[in-house]
């Protein structure tokens, strides 16, 4: 079978999770095409890794691809737009980016940028994201939402960019939010647009199901409700009630879920309307899900519809409510987030090392050992066939056992240990390789293939760029971004230089169930060897963590040209080990006397010579300035 591709681009699935934003060149690199692999310019990450080296950047590097987040930002106004004008829709879309999916400022300018054009706005949800949102959106079209509980201080300044003309949505997420806000509305003599967060029965499939639901822990009840409509009446404010909001959770795999958060919300809407409310805006969060496996599916990876049917199932469901009551069409809003940013950051890394699924040369002669045990792996390797592979399985596992427990008890040797393990590593491959022409491979040689595997060390911490993939099993598409001309060959899972065995990626995204490794190519002598970790732009930035002291990558963001050249627009420099430090609150100008102090008795009680210190100083000084990951000499 000759190597394709096409048979690559099957293999890690490309082409689907890809989105038309990924997909293999001619050349065999992985490229990017900010418009679409049809429509507009492409580059490779393999040329723009050697650019940003050439910079003086080293691996790794989160890369970040501007006009990506600009286009699925007009994927989603647009599709809402043609979709509203084919249901004669009455109302409009206004989109707003929560800030809490990826609150780093080149992002959240980027979307207020690419937004404007739809006057795209933005959700804060504590009074540092609202700070930023005010200060990023500057365009007083577009919405800013506030979620979240509010002091007030929180309320105080909406209200004042109120003032400056911004229109803001204070959305009420417990009673008691709505003293307060009563309160300083009046001080300030604003007339705030009040939203009411409201807790839905429907409860949605997938990881954060535990947000929507009525045990969730936001929102309101419908008798806080009545309550909140009782006090704004008293308070001849009811005509500040403009909006309800609900959000049922993120990435929500099945549209059904969609549908019918939005058809229980309208219910709500309506009775609102009747309350005496003018509402006019309806604000369904986020939860437009990201196909991280590419299989189109309702699993949890996945979803199972497109951005045309997210946004008609929307719109039909609202006007389908909302018109046997003759109710008009309110402003569809949606808050979301990791559909918007998640395609636009890939983190980079190259590989450092492989520990290889590679059993040592056997002995031309099996030494005796108790109970046989070394015979008798020798006799099952040579006995592996189609026929008794059911049979090898099990003496193998119980042999690796026996194996483990004479050691234990002091009956056989290291020496005599590794050739029982390395026997039962050339069984391993011999049973894979045989089960590779059978139709059906029995379970326990199934469970036997999936051992065989290199660990390939990549240089990165999971802890620090991929939370998710730790936290919660989030699955990403990982795979090299060059070579794939050439058969990768080796079954992989993929370690990180943290020295926690948690730092691993060894689940991958597979249509069907996510697969256990990866086939990757072999190292090859004087050329490095990069992967790549896709759809990491939500979430994963802020909520990273400093496990061992690895800081923040370095960043990079490009802007692809329309004639395909593209611009370094952003260049941010990771943390260095000075920067980890003074995040655990080390003292480094204590900290460098220490060495100096440290340096000095050395030399007093005769450990070094007065020039070693020099040399050992300057060292720790180059330690402490330098990136926190693995650099090249
Ligand atoms: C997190 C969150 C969002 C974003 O959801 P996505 O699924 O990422 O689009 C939107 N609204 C609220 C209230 C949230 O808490």
């Amino acid at each position: 079978m000759n190597w394709t591709l096409e048979k690559a681009a099957d293999l890690y699935n490309i082409d689907k999770w890809g989105a038309e934003y990924f997909s293999i060149d001619a050349k065999g690199d992985v490229v990017v095409s900010p418009k679409g692999s049809e429509a507009g310019p492409s580059i490779s990450l393999l040329e723009v890794i050697k650019e940003v080296e050439a910079r003086g950047h080293s691996m790794p590097v989160l890369l970040r691809i501007e006009n990506i987040l600009g286009s699925q930002i007009r994927l989603l106004n647009e599709t809402f737009r043609s979709v509203i004008t084919q249901y004669d829709y009455k109302g409009e879309y206004k989109g707003v980016f929560p800030v809490k999916v990826n609150q780093q400022e080149h992002v959240v300018e980027a979307v207020a940028e690419f937004g404007a054009e739809f006057n795209h706005g933005l959700e804060a949800g504590s009074k540092s994201e609202l700070i930023a949102a005010i200060s990023m959106l500057g365009n007083r079209d577009a919405f800013i939402i506030c979620n979240g509980y509010k002091d007030e201080e929180f309320i105080d300044l909406g209200l004042y960019a109120v003032r400056m003309g911004y229109q803001i949505f204070f959305v009420v997420e417990v009673p008691g939010e709505i003293d307060l806000l009563i309160e300083r509305a009046k001080y300030h003599d604003v007339m705030p647009s009040i939203g009411l967060r409201i807790k839905l029965a429907t409860q949605a499939e997938g990881k954060w199901s535990e947000s929507g639901g009525e045990s969730s822990v936001f929102g309101l009840t419908m008798s806080h409700v009545v309550e909140v409509i009782d006090r704004l009446l008293e308070e001849e404010m009811l005509d500040s009630l403009k909006l309800l909001h609900y959000h049922i959770g993120s990435q929500i795999p099945d549209i059904s879920d969609i549908r019918a958060g939005a058809m229980e919300a309208c219910r709500l809407y309506e009775e609102l309307v009747k309350e005496g409310a003018p509402m006019g805006y309806l604000d369904l969060g986020g939860g437009l899900a990201v196909d991280y496996d590419g299989s189109n599916t309702n699993s949890q990876s996945s979803r199972n519809y497109t951005m045309v049917e997210y946004c008609s199932d929307i719109v039909e469901s609202i006007s389908t409510v909302l018109d046997k009551h003759d109710i008009p069409h309110p402003t569809i809003i949606t808050e979301s987030g990791r559909a918007i940013v998640a395609y636009s950051s890939v983190l980079l890394f190259n590989i450092l090392d492989v520990s290889a699924f590679e059993p040592s040369e056997l002995p031309k002669r099996i030494p005796e050992t108790q109970n046989d045990l070394l015979e008798n792996l020798m006799l099952t390797y040579t006995m592996v066939s189609e026929k008794n592979i059911q049979e090898t399985c099990n003496d193998t596992l119980f042999y690796r056992t026996q194996a483990r427990q004479l050691f234990k008890h002091g009956q056989i040797s290291i020496r005599q240990r590794a050739i029982a393990e390395s026997l039962v590593q050339h069984i391993f491959i011999k049973i894979r390789e045989i089960s590779k022409t059978m139709p059906h491979i029995p379970r326990d040689a199934q469970e036997i293939i999936k051992l065989v595997y290199d660990i390939y060390y990549g240089n990165f911490s999971l802890f620090q760029s991929l939370p998710d993939v730790w936290a919660i099993d989030q699955l990403m598409p990982t795979m090299p971004i060059h070579r794939l001309g050439e058969e990768p060959t080796r079954p992989a899972i993929i370690s990180d230089i943290t020295c926690d065995c948690d730092g691993k990626i060894d689940k991958f995204p597979d249509i069907a169930q996510p697969k256990k490794s990866i086939l990757l190519h072999p190292l090859k002598e004087d050329e490095e060897y990069y992967l790549g970790v896709f759809l990491v732009g939500a979430y994963q930035e802020t909520l990273g963590d400093l496990h061992n002291l690895f800081g923040d990558t370095n960043v990079v963001s490009i802007h692809v040209n329309d004639d395909g050249s593209y611009n370094f627009s952003k260049e941010i420099e990771g943390d260095s080990v000075e920067d980890v430090l003074s995040y655990v609150e080390y003292d480094l100008k204590a900290v460098r006397s220490r060495l100096k102090a440290l340096a000095e008795d050395s030399i007093k009680k005769g450990y070094i010579k007065p020039r070693e210190r020099k040399t050992i100083l300057r060292a720790f000084e180059e330690g402490l300035r330098g990136y926190t990951y693995f650099e090249k000499e």
